[in-house]
């Protein structure tokens, strides 16, 4: 390994165009600390479509990319830094936590005007790595890269992966793993346990900076607002709202859903334990860490209603000087977020279920599908791709041969036929329109981890190159690639995930 004095600044030109804002704001917000250099960084991807998005130069980065993208050049303009942050985790509250082994290397301004945080994730120590090492091991990088990019693609606020690459550097979990760096790219990386930090320090002073610099960069109307705190808590409630309805429309179980793992943009962050339903319960949990299902499919609408009243006690003081006052503030935009995902929610399984129009019957349709896939433990993806087939004149043994209690679906599908009588559409259009929102591929947790395994043991990157491929198109029936629709056999099955740290 170099000595971190070799880590240089250097004139490579793929991030000419820094612009930083994060390190414009007081100190206690963060901790300065370069990238800790590796022995042989090799880069395995990089997303060039998304890096021109970014006005990069996707050439340089091929060329100089791996030294930049390992941490081992900081490139000029960058002030990279660790953010300080603190969190529930699992409802217990830690008062730091922070960056402990991703640095942010800076902002660009991507080609539609947006600001984008760079950071390296898995790039050494920082001030916040309690005892850790700072880094990341290959099969977490690729998932993360995998699902990131697969979630943008189906339509879904993601932070995004822009490149990973291996570092030539053991790291030590259970077991030897290759370590690996995943460059990520966000809207911001201010948590709801960012305001948290500086809450649980009596430090009003940088919640309202951290507000302030909020609104300004993700809910500049809000500042416009009679209330701009209180608006912009409403306005971050009500993106999760739509967001977590988005993740149960697909199927996505976040795994992880601590405060510090929820972001003040709205995006999906840290694909650590993530995995999709394959059949369909409610009670499914993945992660290997969530013992009581705190973080189950189901209770993701729940838990991110908890995380944002967390978020509300942090805002208090600047809705309102009366506690109480502020208090009842909070509560109504609490009310605001279980009815706004309930819309959202609805909204998006009308859509699924093909139904172009909202009446009254409707959750009581989607709720007796929901009981019937789960009553014949039906894949959740394929399920509703099928139902589309229906709508084109298939028979209705596509959708029930998916069941292992065929019959209860028998009675449902004439019903929801009948329902579709009561609209005009013409068929052909509404498989169109359920085509759009039901998608053919998802990440499928059994595919993933033959795509880590190839790449960890044989170092052969071909089956994460393809399931990207694949993932990049959700939406399209792609029939070369059929057998990636399937849910895995018996012994292709993954019960648990692990977060990887
Ligand atoms: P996560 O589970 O990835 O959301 O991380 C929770 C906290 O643990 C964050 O503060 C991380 O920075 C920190 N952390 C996770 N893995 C490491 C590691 N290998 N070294 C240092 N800190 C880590
Ligand atoms: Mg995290």
């Amino acid at each position: 390994m170099k000595s971190s004095e070799e880590n240089h600044v250097s004139n490579e030109a793929p991030f000419a165009q820094f612009d930083n804002s994060y390190a414009r704001l007081p100190d206690r917000f963060y901790v300065k600390r370069n990238p800790t250099p590796v022995s042989e960084p090799y880069l395995i991807k990089l997303n060039e479509p998304l890096a021109r998005d970014l006005g990069l130069n996707p050439y340089d980065l091929k060329h100089h990319g791996a030294q930049i993208l390992s941490g081992n050049k900081v490139p000029k303009g960058a002030e990279p830094l660790a953010m300080a942050y603190a969190g529930h985790q699992f409802g217990n509250f830690v008062r730091q936590l922070g960056d402990g082994r991703a640095i942010l290397l800076g902002e660009v301004i991507d080609h539609a005007g947006n600001r984008r945080d760079i950071q390296l994730k898995g790039s050494g120590p920082t001030a916040f790595s309690r005892g850790g090492d700072g880094r990341a091991a290959l099969g977490p990088v690729l998932r993360e890269y995998i699902v990131s990019e697969a979630m943008h693609a189906l339509g879904i606020p993601a932070t995004r992966a822009l490149a990973a690459v291996t570092t030539g550097d053991p790291v030590y979990r259970e077991t030897v793993l290759p370590g690996a760096v995943v460059t990520r790219v966000a809207a911001s990386h201010i948590r709801v346990g960012t305001f948290q930090f500086f809450a649980a320090r009596g430090d009003e002073e940088a919640v309202r900076a951290l507000a302030d610099y909020a609104i300004k960069r993700h809910y500049p109307v809000c500042s416009a607002a009679e209330n701009p705190y209180l608006a912009f808590y409403r306005a971050v409630c009500e993106r999760q709202a739509g967001l977590i309805a988005h993740w149960l429309a697909v199927g996505f179980i976040h795994g992880v859903m601590n405060t510090d793992n929820m972001t003040i943009s709205g995006e999906t962050i840290d694909f650590g334990p993530c995995a999709f339903l394959d059949s369909y319960d409610p009670a499914t949990v993945f992660s290997s860490i969530d013992h009581g299902g705190r973080y189950a499919y189901a209770n993701q609408p729940g838990i991110g209603q908890w995380n944002l009243a967390r978020l509300g006690e942090t805002l208090l003081p600047l809705f309102d000087e009366d506690r109480d006052r502020a208090v009842n503030m909070a509560n109504e935009v609490m009310a605001f977020y279980g009815e706004r995902f309930q819309a959202e929610w609805l909204g998006r399984m009308r859509g699924k279920l093909g139904l172009l129009e909202a009446q009254d019957d409707d959750l009581e349709l989607v709720q007796a599908l929901l009981a019937a896939m789960q009553a014949g433990e039906m894949d959740f993806t394929l399920t509703f791709r099928r139902l589309a087939d229906l709508c084109d004149g298939q028979p209705a043994d596509v959708l029930t041969s998916l069941s292992k209690a065929p019959e209860t679906l028998v009675g449902w599908i004439s019903t929801w036929q009948a329902r579709l009588q009561r609209e005009e559409a013409a068929s052909a259009e509404r498989a169109k329109a359920m085509r759009k929102v039901n998608p053919a591929f998802i990440p499928r947790n059994h595919r993933i981890e033959q795509a880590i395994l190839a790449a960890v043991q044989d170092a052969d990157f071909s089956l994460f190159e393809a399931l990207l491929d694949v993932l990049a198109r959700p939406y399209e029936d792609q029939p070369r690639f059929a057998t990636y629709q399937l849910p895995p056999e018996q012994d292709e099955r993954v019960l648990q995930t692990f977060c990887g740290t």
